[in-house]
């Protein structure tokens, strides 16, 4: 039995053992023996007290990535943002701000996966040249530098854009204007990471390209 983790450990946080809980716990939800994922009942969550989370994690809409499953975390322990693609907005970086600077966690995990369905539009709105309506518009256009990068009519585009997105969110976290310093001082780590819808595992992605 994997120890159960702590993630009310205080002062004992650092994006070093945040990190570290996170990926054991996807860990533990791909060996088929979550310590948590049972426990979701009512009364698990009223025994959560105070919220104390160790990590923040910005990840996408899609159906099959619910996070806190996949990293095996109780209530209480990350705080989870989903947009599509894990677009940023200034509502989403507000609440990263307000996650680090308020409540003092250390680590920001943004979560790309493979076969991303907004990815894959941004990358057709790209090669058609048809722009979606609406606000969905505003999600493709936050996507597409990343597909122009690595080039739309490349026949591995989708693929490779999902990586460079990810690589993308991170850079524009690192530099945003209340996580910059912390970051610069090693006080909070922003990485990106790639879950397999095909195995469940999360890997970190390298901190450079190329895609390929
Ligand atoms: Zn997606």
């Amino acid at each position: 039995m994997p120890p159960t983790p702590d993630p009310a450990a205080g002062a004992a946080r650092t994006p070093r053992t945040a990190l570290a809980e996170l990926l054991a716990g996807n860990r533990r939800f791909v060996s088929g023996q979550p310590v948590h994922g049972h426990d979701v009942t009512a009364a698990a969550a009223v025994a959560s007290g105070d919220q104390q989370p160790y990590a923040v994690v910005l990840g996408c809409i899609d159906s099959r990535v619910p996070l806190e499953a996949i990293f095996d975390q109780t209530f209480g322990s990350i705080c989870v943002i989903r947009t599509g693609a894990h677009v940023l907005d200034r509502a989403v970086l507000g609440s990263i701000e307000y996650v680090v600077g308020q409540l003092g966690v250390p680590l920001v995990m943004v979560l790309g996966h493979e076969r991303c369905g907004a990815v894959g539009s941004a990358v057709e709105a790209l090669r058609t040249g048809q722009r979606p309506g609406g606000s969905l518009a505003y999600v493709i256009d936050r996507i597409a530098p990343a597909v122009t990068e690595v080039g739309a009519e490349d026949p591995d585009a989708h693929p490779l854009a999902i990586r460079r997105h990810v690589r993308r969110t991170v850079a524009t976290l690192r530099a945003d204007d209340l996580l910059a310093g912390p970051v610069v001082a090693g006080e909070v780590a922003v990485v990106g990471a790639l879950y397999d819808l095909a195995t469940g595992e999360v890997a970190l992605l390298a901190e450079e390209g190329p895609e390929k």
